[in-house]
């Protein structure tokens, strides 16, 4: 306990968890559902941006001013514009806001708890290893990584830190994909034979350049945009595949994807015979789509992974997926906080960015080789919690 104790934010974590679990027990276990319900948190957690891009500056700061558990307190850039813009925008202290060298000094910040790593996909391994070596939790944006090495890597990192570690899987906090999990994990229309999904943009001349670059990116579309068709499959079917089987789509001449893949399909199989069929994209604007077919009907989203307008229908016309769109991001990030501060696991852990990682080498394997490609041995790992 002592060296879990050493740092001011720890002493402070494991104080209010002590509270939090005295007055629990003080009212008895079952009058709460969650003791935060009542107990608003002595201090939001702070969470740093690492990176200060689209997805920081377009969502996750925003998000970070409607919520309840963490707030935004500092930020890592390596542009001094950005970080004055940042705090005088958001009112943080210059003393929060650190550069890709300085860092490391985050360790002795008291004011930050969970560095959020919001950088080219490449660039997650580092930045998610010095945090853990800050002593801080950490969200890492998707793809985790880009080999299933480095995923391996940061877990190591992580679990030595002892500190919490998710994936911004914002979508498993977002109710049509709640929904579509609960009504498939629970074979609600019957046994789902069928999947489809397809998600991608056309990348055009305002396109991030990371984003067609192999060291930056890992790769095109499929671990961009992909990676949420192969999460919505696994998470509506409950299951983790057997194998793969996976095709390039053509060039499309428009000179962007010489290092990355313009498109790919691909398609799941799963150890009951059900199959899952999936599309991404660079070269085409799909709106994104999560269908299961069922022995008794079938449910779909479209759209099905954006950020908000997110929309659903079934078979049996029952409103099932007639739900409302919510602040996916802060959602998120407050379920995160909460994990921390009540010490219960993320349902979106490191072990589940590595799962689909691997899952992710195997797709571009089956695509070069035109084989199918054994998936027995990734991390067998599903959330049921967002299910539920
Ligand atoms: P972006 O290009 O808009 O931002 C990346 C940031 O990283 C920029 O501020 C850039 O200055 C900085 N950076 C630092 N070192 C860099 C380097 N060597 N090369 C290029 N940029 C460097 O990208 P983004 O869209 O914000 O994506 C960032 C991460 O967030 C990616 O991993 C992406 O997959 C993820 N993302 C997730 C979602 C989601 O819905 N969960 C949405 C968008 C992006």
């Amino acid at each position: 306990m002592a060296d879990l104790l050493t740092s001011d934010s720890s002493r402070r974590e494991f104080m209010r968890t002590l509270s939090l679990g005295a007055g629990a027990s003080l009212l008895g276990a079952s009058a709460l559902a969650s003791p935060l319900e009542w107990l608003a948190p002595a201090r939001k957690l702070g969470v740093a941006l690492v990176g200060l891009g689209n997805y920081s500056s377009g969502q996750l700061a925003p998000a970070l001013q409607q919520t309840t558990y963490c707030q935004l307190a500092g930020v890592v850039t390596g542009s001094p514009a950005k970080a004055a813009q940042w705090q005088k925008q958001y009112g943080l202290a210059a003393k929060n806001c650190y550069d890709y060298k300085t860092f490391d000094r985050i360790l002795d910040n008291p004011a930050i708890d969970i560095v959020y790593v919001v950088l080219p996909n490449a660039l997650h391994a580092e930045y998610v290893v010095r945090a853990a070596q800050a002593g801080k939790h950490v969200i890492c944006e998707k793809p985790m990584a880009t080999s299933v090495a480095d995923a391996q890597h940061m877990l190591a990192a992580m679990k030595k830190a002892g500190k919490q570690f998710s994936i911004g899987y914002r979508l498993h906090f977002e109710p049509h994909n709640q929904a579509m999990m609960r009504l498939g994990q629970t074979a609600a229309y019957g046994k789902i034979n069928h999947l489809a999904a397809d998600n991608g943009f056309k990348f055009g001349p305002g396109g991030t350049p990371w984003r067609v670059n192999k060291q930056l990116s890992g790769g095109g579309p499929l671990m961009d945009m992909g990676i949420y068709c192969l999460q919505g499959c696994l998470y509506t079917k409950g299951q983790v595949p057997v194998s793969v089987t996976a095709k390039f789509t053509p060039e499309t001449g428009s000179g962007y994807f010489k290092e990355v893949e313009a498109g790919v399909n691909w398609q799941l199989r799963f150890a009951d015979g059900a199959v899952a069929d999936c599309r991404t994209s660079y070269a085409e604007n799909m709106q994104g789509r999560l269908r299961a077919d069922a022995a008794n009907g079938w449910l779909e989203l479209e759209p099905a992974f954006g950020y908000g307008g997110l929309a659903g229908r079934t078979s049996k016309n029952d409103g099932l997926l007639n739900l409302p769109n919510i602040n996916q991001q802060a959602a998120q990030m407050d379920d995160f906080a909460q994990c921390i501060l009540q010490n219960k696991p993320t349902r979106v852990p490191g072990e589940m960015g590595l799962r689909d990682v691997q899952l992710l080498e195997a797709i571009y394997r089956a695509a070069e080789t035109g084989r199918a490609v054994s998936t027995t041995d990734v991390v067998q790992l599903i959330d049921r919690t967002s299910a539920k």
